[in-house]
């Protein structure tokens, strides 16, 4: 009873418990991660979502600070206009006069570059600057043909120029002057320069990629911070932000590939009421992301840790639980064999070795059980002994090795006759074999010891040396029956009846039976 363990394939997945251990460990990993995944993708559109709110917040201020700055600089011009046209009213334009006004209220505010006025020919009759540059025209510039043009008095905000005085990047904001009759007699300008812009700008705290971009309402730069001053005048009109948010609504947010240089961004913007223009501020997504993922970088390696903790710990527990589930179906196995060799011992205690009926020692517990159950109970327990006739001679005539083939078939004959579960045929000795039969007359044991002589008589099994003429291997019997009135008498004396009616049986000539009330 050795482990047999050469043989012993590891217990199969499809075990209940190594797969409820999988199952459970899968759905476990499985709910981790789709956690995980969850977690970070309503992160991130947690994320997306502050970044497109910071972004408007940020264009609504940076619109306010434009729409401060034009504010300022249209009550200037305003303040001239009135001026100017007071002086048409009265005298000619005094050129000095004008332009002391103008230098006072350039020097109040810092966003401007100067203060100009040109005659209807574009002629410069009056500047905020030391000095008026003889010879210059400006009836080319865009803004003299809007307002020569225009006749509403409105404020006009042109593209960046570079100015012709100090070659300065400036945007021109300008007034169209009338005399009495509305008849046009000029051009008001104030210059401002996107240098003021450029400062304003660069007190916000950006990451790479991140812009801030003021722009006409036409879609023309004005300013674009981080960018050079190369990208001011650029046409933005095939952004979606002037092809789509634009058209919707004043304010808003979105994420776009900006037109000024192909990056994906998370927009805000915002149009001037006042003014045409429009601000938007955009966070590079890229960077954004990078900076998210960073933050995540930690919890994202932790919860990995965990997860091969808990898939180490679910890997260690399936081991152990297919080595107890091993152990448990090899002491399954050994209970069975262990079980087996008992049954097997029990029936070598019980049975005789060589007739495979039962042994003396079974005969002996048999017959006390039986006879103590008779007294109880005052049933009947008939006993039939059997010898075989000149056996000896059986022996000497045909050697040992056939002798123990006859003991061998007429057990064999014993064994198929008795048929009911309480009887018990067995080896009493040597070649004499006994019938115990509970609860059963005297009658009944004589009819089964005939029926076992005819059967073995039946056999034919040869004979020479017997006395008898049948020439084969007879038996005689013996019959006695305990009376559940023989109280105190017990086994011994049963079986010395019985032998003694065997005895008789022997004398009367062999090959019958005798039972202890027959008479001879
Ligand atoms: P009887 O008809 O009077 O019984 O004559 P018998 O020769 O049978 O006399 P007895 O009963 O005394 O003989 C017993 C013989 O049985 C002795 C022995 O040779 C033989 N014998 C006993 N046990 C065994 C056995 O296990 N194997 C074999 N082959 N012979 C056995
Ligand atoms: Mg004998
Ligand atoms: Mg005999």
């Amino acid at each position: 009873m050795k482990f047999r363990r050469k043989n012993d394939s590891p217990p199969s997945v499809f075990s209940p418990l190594l797969r409820s251990i999988i199952l459970s460990g899968s759905l476990l990993t499985a709910t981790v991660i789709s956690l995980n995944l969850w977690m970070l993708h309503e992160d991130w559109h947690e994320t997306v979502d502050k970044a497109e709110d910071m972004a408007v917040n940020l264009s609504l201020s940076q619109a306010r600070q434009a729409d401060d700055t034009f504010l300022q600089t249209e009550i200037a011009l305003r303040e001239v206009q009135r001026e100017l046209e007071k002086q048409m009213a009265t005298t000619d334009v005094e050129g000095e006069t004008l332009s002391q006004t103008m230098r006072q209220l350039q020097s109040r505010l810092p966003q401007l570059h100067g203060l100009f006025y040109y005659d209807n020919q574009g002629t410069w009759v009056a500047t905020s600057m030391r000095s008026v540059p003889p010879g210059i025209d400006n009836s080319d510039r865009e803004y003299f043909d809007y307002h020569r043009a225009t006749p509403r008095d409105n404020l006009h905000v042109g593209p960046v120029l570079r100015s012709r005085t100090t070659h300065e990047l400036v945007i021109p904001v300008t007034l169209r002057v009338n005399d009495a009759f509305n008849s046009f007699r000029g051009v008001l300008l104030a210059t401002i320069r996107v240098d003021y812009f450029r400062r304003f700008y660069s007190y916000y705290e950006l990451s790479d990629g991140d812009v801030l971009v003021l722009m006409l309402a036409d879609s023309t730069v004005l300013y674009a911070r981080p960018m050079p001053d190369s990208y001011i005048g650029k046409n933005l009109s095939v952004s979606p932000l002037f092809l789509r948010m634009l058209a919707n609504s004043d304010k808003g947010s979105g994420q776009w590939t900006a037109a000024l240089d192909g990056k994906t961004r998370i927009f805000g913007f915002v149009r001037s009421q006042r003014y045409p223009l429009v601000v938007a501020a955009g966070y590079d997504r890229h960077t954004l992301f990078t900076h998210w993922l960073k933050s995540w970088v930690h919890d994202l390696i932790l919860n990995t840790a965990l997860l091969v903790m808990i898939l180490m710990l679910g890997s260690f527990v399936l081991r152990q639980a297919r080595h107890t589930l091993r152990y448990q179906r090899e002491l399954t196995r050994l209970h069975d064999e262990l079980t087996a060799a008992n049954r097997a011992l029990e029936n070598m205690a019980q049975n005789d070795g060589l007739t495979r009926v039962a042994n003396r020692r079974h005969f002996d517990e048999k017959l006390a059980e039986s006879l103590e159950h008779a007294k109880r109970s005052g049933q009947l327990v008939s006993l039939i002994l059997f010898d075989i006739d000149y056996f000896k001679r059986y022996n000497d005539t045909y050697g040992h090795v056939a002798g123990d083939e006859c003991l061998k078939n007429v057990a064999m004959v014993l064994k198929n006759t008795v048929r009911r579960k309480k009887d018990l045929a067995a080896r009493y000795g040597g070649e004499e074999f006994a019938i115990i039969l509970p609860g059963q007359p005297l009658s009944a044991a004589v009819s089964l010891a005939e029926s076992v002589i005819a059967a073995v008589s039946q056999l034919a099994i040869p004979h020479f040396t017997t006395d008898l003429p049948q020439k084969h291997v007879t038996l005689s019997a013996g019959c006695a029956v305990h009376l559940n009135s023989e109280t105190g008498k017990g086994e011994k004396t049963l079986i010395e009846r019985a032998d003694e009616a065997l005895y008789r049986a022997k004398r009367a000539g062999r090959n019958q039976v005798k039972s202890e009330d027959a008479k001879e």
